[in-house]
């Protein structure tokens, strides 16, 4: 079967999917995006992405390219038509396309949109990744990362130097010597008191979805959350730590920088968090 695309209101074969070359997307990344899970047919968490999605648009002066509830309904096309069951939506709103290449812009230009969608076999199993490797890098991004932008270079460049080394992922690093977060997922560590640690969500981050629904469960669970800002030095010698995202869910994170965290094994704190948010995907299925 072959996927199919939502561009710019028509539903065409993703082979045959194509945009402008003048798009301001394609030429200054000029736009914004999300990633939803998909489980069971059902979105996950729905509210807080396309409320993330518009603070986006709004914050770069990007129109809505349609409303909420027709927005909704292409989602839903897009995932009965490419039939997912498990799986993730993208979607990409650009500032649309400007026939001379000027980095000043207008307000009133139409506003491009892309929407993809893919199946895995499940987002959420029952079974957590094992520990993986993390290597820290300085924060070289602009400061404005709570906008979810699809201008990703800095990410892309540390995604890519994890990979060389053998890592999951890149923790990013502030001039002042504080983890910002993953290149794609947010930063956590366990305290030896075993209190959640996570930066709090100033413009050096993103506003993960999933840190927002790990911090609900916990909270609900009884844990300990503080939002501050931690170091590397720190995450070293923590009991724990892990990372979140919609594509990584809950992540045991093992070693840092070569560094072993806690007894070199996913710690039980991030088991539990693990469980939790697997039982609260479960749920969400559910309900359909
Ligand atoms: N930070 C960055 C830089 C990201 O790209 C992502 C993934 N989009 C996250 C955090 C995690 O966000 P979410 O939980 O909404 O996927």
């Amino acid at each position: 079967m072959s996927r199919i695309a939502y561009v710019n209101g028509q539903y065409v074969p993703n082979a045959e999917a194509s945009v402008n070359i003048n798009d301001r997307g394609y030429v200054f990344a000029d736009g914004i995006y999300e990633v939803i899970a998909v489980t069971k047919r059902q979105l996950v968490d729905p509210e807080w992405h396309m409320q993330r999605l518009w603070r986006s648009l709004a914050e770069l002066q990007i129109p809505e390219p349609m409303s909420d509830p027709a927005m909704r309904a292409v989602m839903k096309q897009v995932i009965r038509r490419n039939r997912v069951r498990n799986g993730f939506i993208y979607m990409q709103i650009t500032r649309g396309v400007a026939q001379v290449r000027d980095h000043a812009f207008s307000t009133e230009m139409r506003p491009s949109i892309v929407m993809t969608a893919r199946n895995t076999k499940a987002v959420v199993t029952d079974e957590m990744s094992d520990g993986v490797k993390v290597v820290s890098i300085p924060d070289i991004r602009w400061k404005r990362c709570d906008i979810k932008s699809i201008s990703l270079l800095p990410n892309i460049l540390g995604k890519q130097i994890a990979k060389e080394a053998g890592a999951y992922e890149a923790w990013m690093v502030d001039e002042e010597g504080f983890v910002t977060e993953g290149t794609s997922s947010n930063a956590w560590i366990v305290t030896k008191d075993g209190e959640l640690v996570t930066r709090p969500t100033d413009h050096a981050i993103l506003r993960g979805i999933t840190r927002t629904s790990i911090i609900a469960l916990a909270e609900k669970a009884g844990l300990t959350i503080i939002e501050r800002a931690f170091t590397i030095e720190e995450a070293k010698a923590a009991k724990e730590a892990f990372v979140t995202s919609t594509t990584s869910l809950v992540k045991p994170v093992t070693e840092l920088d070569g560094d072993i965290i806690g007894n070199g094994q996913p710690g039980s704190v991030t088991e539990k968090l693990f469980a939790l948010y697997a039982a609260y995907n479960d749920d969400i299925g559910k309900s359909a």
